[in-house]
């Protein structure tokens, strides 16, 4: 072992896959600097120098920033790069910057104390908030204010480090992702961190590989650690054995092959061998990912969650605001299409709930907001109605639990186009609307809902967690969160029988639609759409088109007769390695 820790026993930690590939080298810790600032009271004669060390210190951060972006735009794009212009925005923040210059005035304190105190007011708040998105522009903010107090301190900033790292640290900012990436960096591992954060995405767009919420793992780990870090699966090996290097290295030779061999599927239809049509499209929260799911060979957006839109502010976007969003999406996926759900906010994501619920998975969420507040849902059907002109935007509604809830959502739609026409203003007059089928009760009446819709899709991620009453964020409880459970297949069946009877396409955008294992099954029983992670893509492509519709129709018929969720999953892989000998499984 490179790092002379043979004694020291191997750990196996389990983390988000945020960014395809394998990385095996020594660890970096990196500790952002987070300065001990001190309340000082300065004399009257100091205040002016005070400030003058403000306004040079700003001056030198946004230097830097302009520095940085420059970078980012060239590595990774300018639309991808936009995410570090938030932090030169809150820097020019004139508000924010002369109440910061008021306070040095009336309270005569040193402006360390005084941006640190202001700036991480904002934190704080951020902090305070439920969503994960929130806590991610959290760190962007305490990011400025570290590299304000830095500059006013007159200290240099440590970016470059010596030979090739995986860089290991409790959070990272897109801002550190993207310095970082100066050097010779194999891989991130982060304790903190969800798969939708900006640091999660900025590696994908560099192509490194990285894992996400890995617990405490930057405490587990000294700089020098041999790692391997698999961004497949979500593993990261600390101090591995020989024989586990040796086995990584293999993987990372086969997936590396795989991913060459699975290029050329890029502008291919998902077709069986026996000529069995899927349409294989993509999910996606930011409109920065388009870019990579064309690339990814996606025939377009599955489930585009408009959620995204609410982050960062503390109130709904105008409708010429998403609008302008919307149209600016469909243009750039034209001439495939999009589904636009509209806001889910609720259960684990914004909350958009002024108390407290206690239960907030079976509270105020998705459809129910939307109907309570119907000029909130009014100003996103007329925009998406108004960005749809070129025929490629369907609208979809999540939380659907009753019928009586899509008629009264379809009455707004009806209402908004109305509306539109009276003002002459063009959209698609026969937009298609869909609802997302994840709670039991629409589960059940499916035939019924279908009848009064366009398409349906699977929320498999809530129908699994409503089904079998687990979670589908509690750790307590993950062992018991079966997406193979027969309850699941049979509820699966049941929605796509309920809708072909009406005459409608049946998709599925929750994560099991990605799921190596369940493509074949969900195919077998009779999806016509699965949309996916736009990572995993190329790979449910490849084993679609290595697929027989009929034998994946026997093994669906198979699954339905079987009684446990581990049965069901022994016959998924069986399947598997059977039909599909050469595709190596990612999670392996
Ligand atoms: C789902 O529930 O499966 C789904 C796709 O929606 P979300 O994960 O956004 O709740
Ligand atoms: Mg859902």
């Amino acid at each position: 072992m490179a790092d002379g820790s043979a004694n020291i026993k191997e750990i196996i930690l389990k983390g988000i896959p945020a960014s395809h590939g394998i990385a095996i080298g020594a660890a970096y810790i990196f500790i952002k600097d987070n300065p001990i600032v001190e309340e000082r009271t300065v004399g009257e004669a100091d205040i002016l120098s005070e400030i003058d060390r403000l306004n040079r210190a700003i001056e030198k951060s946004s230097k830097e920033l302009n520095k940085i972006l420059v970078f980012a735009q060239e590595k990774i794009g300018e639309a991808k790069a936009k995410i570090l212009e938030a932090q030169m925005m809150v820097l020019e923040d004139q508000v924010l910057m002369n109440s910061i210059r008021k306070r040095i005035h009336s309270e005569k304190k040193n402006v360390e104390f005084i941006v640190s105190d202001e700036i991480g007011k904002y934190c704080a708040l951020m902090l305070k908030a439920q969503d994960e998105y929130m806590h991610e522009r959290a760190h962007d903010m305490e990011d400025l204010k570290n590299r304000i107090i830095r500059n006013l301190r007159q200290e240099r900033l440590v970016s470059r480090l010596e030979g090739s790292v995986i860089i290991v640290a409790h959070t990272l900012t897109p801002v550190d992702t993207m310095i970082l990436s100066r050097n010779h960096v194999l891989g991130y591992a982060t304790d903190r961190g969800g798969i939708t954060s900006h640091a999660a995405l900025f590696s994908r767009a560099l192509k490194i590989p990285a894992i996400v919420g890995l617990g405490d793992v930057s405490r587990q780990i000294i700089s020098g650690d041999t790692l391997i870090l698999d961004g497949y699966s979500g593993t990261l090996i600390v101090r591995p054995t020989e024989i586990h290097i040796e086995e990584f290295k293999k993987k990372q030779e086969r997936m590396h092959k795989f991913e060459k061999e699975l290029e050329p599927l890029k502008d291919l239809p998902a077709e069986t061998k026996d000529g069995h049509r899927i349409e294989l499209s993509a999910n996606i929260e930011l409109i920065d990912e388009l870019d990579y799911v064309v690339v990814q060979g996606s025939q377009g957006v599955g489930l585009y969650r408009t959620e995204s839109l609410l982050i960062d502010r503390d109130d709904f976007p105008s409708e010429e605001e998403q609008y302008i969003e919307y149209k600016k999406f469909a243009e750039r996926i034209y001439p495939h299409r999009v589904i636009m759900r509209t806001f889910d906010v609720g259960g684990d994501k914004i909350s958009a709930a002024v108390a407290e619920e206690s239960n907030p998975f079976l509270g105020w969420r998705g459809i129910r907001v939307g109907l309570d507040r119907p000029e909130l849902l009014m100003d996103q059907i007329r925009a998406m109605l108004r960005a749809s002109t070129k025929k490629n935007i369907a609208i979809m509604f999540p939380m659907i639990a009753t019928l009586a809830e899509v008629r009264k959502a379809k009455e707004y739609i009806r209402k908004a186009k109305a509306e539109l026409r009276a003002q002459g203003v063009k959209f698609h007059d026969k937009i298609p609307i869909g609802v997302m089928i994840e709670v039991p009760s629409a589960a059940l009446v499916v035939s019924q809902i279908a009848a009064e819709v366009d398409f349906i899709s699977v929320g498999s991620n809530d129908l699994t967690q409503y089904l079998l009453a687990v979670d589908r964020g509690n750790t307590l409880v993950s062992k018991l969160y079966r997406e193979f459970d027969p309850s699941v297949i049979i509820t699966l069946k049941h929605i796509i029988n309920g809708g072909h009877r009406q005459g409608v396409w049946v998709g599925i955008c929750g994560e099991m639609a990605g799921h190596p294992l369940a493509v074949p099954l969900l195919v077998g029983l009779g999806m016509n759409e699965l949309s996916v992670v736009p990572a995993i893509l190329p790979e449910v492509k490849k084993i679609i088109r290595s697929l027989n519709y009929s034998d994946a129709r026997e093994m669906a018929t198979k699954a339905l007769t079987l009684s446990t969720s581990d049965e069901i999953e022994k016959l998924a892989l069986k399947f598997f390695r059977k039909h599909f000998p050469d595709i190596p499984m990612s999670d392996d």
